[in-house]
């Protein structure tokens, strides 16, 4: 279910004169795309790895076809950690992170898909390298072996594309599995781009 090939790597290590909260509250951002059989597993893997930790949940629902919104609205009424972000039709992962990171709180905000794809213990290590002062930690794929040869192929592409074009270049093999600090969070808040 996880992948043990996904290691943690921080980049533009901007050592922060931040102070630190000794207790952070850990925001975790998970879109959610028809994930009504995920969730319940992703909360357990939550509360194994992150027990004693302060952890908010922000769910963004968008637009599933399944009981996501249901399963989500239960887990809501037991669980004050948990919140909902509704979206009424399907907008895209990306639009569901970024309305997610509007509604986060946290000191550190985590985003996360639901299909546990990303091994939750590396969100230890993030926190770890969020300490020694990194605001952004980026996750990337160590090998991409379990991919197909043709998803390879695209990431490629990509990158070699987007690091042509880019001011501030992406390492190869980082998604959206990264800590940010609450600083970077309310400057992405604040462009202007969606
Ligand atoms: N997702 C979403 N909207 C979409 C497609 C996906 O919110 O239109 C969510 C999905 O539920 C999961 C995360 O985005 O939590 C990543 O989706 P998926 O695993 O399908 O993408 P991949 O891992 O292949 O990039
Ligand atoms: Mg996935």
């Amino acid at each position: 279910m996880t992948n043990p090939s996904t290691i943690m790597f921080p980049v533009r290590s901007a050592a922060s004169a931040n102070p630190r909260p000794a207790d952070p509250l850990i925001s975790l951002v998970v879109p959610c795309y028809n994930e009504e059989a995920s969730i319940g597993l992703f909360m357990g893997e939550a509360n194994r790895v992150l027990a004693g930790h302060r952890v908010e949940f922000v769910f963004v629902n968008d637009g599933s076809r399944d009981n996501t919104l249901v399963v989500l609205m239960t887990l809501a009424e037991n669980d004050t950690r948990v919140r909902i972000v509704n979206f009424t039709r399907n907008f895209g992962k990306e639009a569901a992170l970024t309305a997610g990171l509007d509604h986060t709180r946290g000191d550190v905000v985590i985003p996360m898909d639901a299909d546990l794809q990303d091994p939750f213990e590396t969100v230890l290590l993030f926190l770890d390298k969020w300490r020694e002062g990194y605001d952004v930690v980026n996750g990337f794929r160590k090998d991409r072996a379990t991919d197909t040869l043709a998803k390879r192929l695209t990431a490629k592409w990509f990158y070699s594309v987007f690091n042509t074009i880019a001011d501030n270049p992406i390492p190869e093999n980082v998604g959206d599995f990264r800590l940010l600090d609450a600083r970077v969070v309310a400057t992405l808040r604040a462009l202007p781009e969606r």
